[in-house]
């Protein structure tokens, strides 16, 4: 059932920034005694985040308290590493005025932005298995999503993202694209690329999607383009096919155990034990099935695969597919049991940011975001119908009309779950396709 702020919400079309892209009204609409704001940005080579909240931190704030009151949450919680010294200094003077609004310092590690890690650090409190923060009665916002409620709260729709462009390109930096914006254009504005052929992740090295050259399109949930040569090691590693994956599976794996060890879902407390699904996956044994099904409660984070095998496998890929074999067969997730406590090991297998990031062999690339705020010429949107979880939105505008910054181009359909598009820039309609809606200006 919709609020005024969750229904302020649905029309400006929020969704999560963070990367899975939720519709941010449905969230509103829940009761929870705690919101969390997720300032941790533990990708390596990000910087929107920290970014944002030096420019605005006052709406990250007011944002946060919004969602409080659409949830009734009595306490919120601002997390972001101790290590952003700016960004702690400027929250901690604002906060003297917000006794309801607590700062949450954590630790320089990966993955300390992941829902559930954030929701144990920040509140002590386990998700279940296959869970939401919301098991616990906590929500999770990322900072920029806040950013946007508070716009929404304005009446101003979600049309800009902001972005870190690093790797091979002219000026890297930190920017804020009108959504939709092509990553052909956006990589020109930079510049352009420092090297003939490119490989793009969209997001960070240790969960973002890699594409070849420059095809794609800024989405509200694109937080980085790391531009890397397209015949670089990780690029490579990460884009090998899945039947190399498992072939190198069945006959490397040495059962050491060390992607448990190092998981961060099995050091939560739950019941997913890396090796022993690869020991199943190379046995072809379906039996027991409770190991196989243990795919399902792992969240993608990479470690495994970039820091852990010591034979570098990727039981993240080996467990991707296997959740598709699942899900073809119609086996849903049967594992929901809720820990009661983390494993002993849990403090001390933390992996530093920066070990992630040499893993990844880019360490070349970091620290060269500066903030360069709004981009301006942009004269052409792609604006994806579906860029968040849920159906796609419906297009309300024919081809061929002109529309102003702002309006709204693709609507929610009624009863499922999904989010409003608006146009990012002003201008005519010149294509209205079963995926997209094309803007020039
Ligand atoms: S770390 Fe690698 S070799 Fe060791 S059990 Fe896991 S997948 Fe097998
Ligand atoms: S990607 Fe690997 S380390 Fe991360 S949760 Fe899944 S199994 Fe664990």
């Amino acid at each position: 059932m919709g609020n005024g702020i969750s229904d302020a919400i649905k029309q400006a079309g929020v969704v999560g920034a963070g990367g899975a892209g939720f519709p941010t009204h449905v969230k509103a609409e829940s009761r929870v005694d705690t919101v969390v704001a997720n300032g941790s940005e533990c990708e390596p080579l990000l910087h929107s985040d920290q970014a944002l909240m030096l420019e605005y931190p006052k709406e990250i704030v007011a944002g946060l308290e919004q969602m409080m009151q659409a949830t009734g949450a009595s306490r919120g919680i601002l997390a972001l590493k101790a290590r952003y010294v700016e960004q702690v200094e400027a929250f901690r003077m604002l906060l003297s005025s917000h006794p309801d609004v607590t700062l949450a310092e954590l630790g320089n590690f990966y993955p300390s932005g992941d829902e559930q890690s954030l929701v144990y650090e920040t509140t002590g409190r386990i998700v279940p298995e296959g869970g939401i923060p919301l098991n616990v009665g906590v929500v999770v916002d990322n900072v920029e999503t806040l950013y946007n409620v508070h716009q929404a709260m304005k009446g101003i729709p979600v049309t800009e993202r902001t972005v870190t462009v690093v790797g091979e390109v002219r000026s890297p930096g930190v920017y804020r694209y009108p959504v939709g914006t092509t990553v052909a254009d956006a990589i020109r504005m930079c510049g352009g690329t420092t090297v003939p052929d490119v490989a793009v992740i969209d997001g960070g090295p240790m969960m973002g999607r890699i594409g070849f050259g420059l095809a794609g399109v800024i989405r509200k949930t694109t937080s980085g383009l790391i531009v890397v040569p397209a015949d670089h090691p990780f690029v490579i590693r990460r884009t090998l096919p899945v039947n190399m994956e498992l072939l190198r599976t069945v006959s490397m794996c040495c059962q050491c155990r060390e992607c448990t060890d190092l998981c961060p879902r099995y050091q939560l407390g739950h019941d997913l034990e890396p090796h022993k699904v690869m020991r199943a996956v190379i046995t072809r044994s379906e039996n027991p099935p409770h190991q196989v099904t243990q795919a399902h409660i792992c969240c993608q984070c990479g470690i495994c695969e970039t820091i852990a095998c010591p034979l570098g496998l990727s039981p993240r890929n080996v467990f991707a597919m296997v959740r598709r074999e699942l899900a073809a067969k119609g086996v849903r997730n049967p594992h929901h049991r809720k820990p009661e406590q983390v494993r002993v090991a849990y403090a001390y297998t933390k992996l530093p940011k920066e070990r992630a990031l040499a893993r990844t062999g880019l360490s070349q690339y970091d620290g060269h975001s500066p903030y360069r705020g709004p981009v301006s010429g942009v004269r052409r949107v792609e604006l994806l119908l579906s860029q968040h979880i849920g159906a796609p939105a419906k297009p309300v505008v024919r081809q061929g009309a002109f529309v102003n910054r702002g309006e709204m181009v693709a609507a929610p359909p009624d009863g499922v779950l999904s989010a409003a598009i608006h146009a990012s820039i002003s201008g005519r309609v010149t294509a209205v396709a079963s995926d997209r809606i094309v803007i020039e200006g």
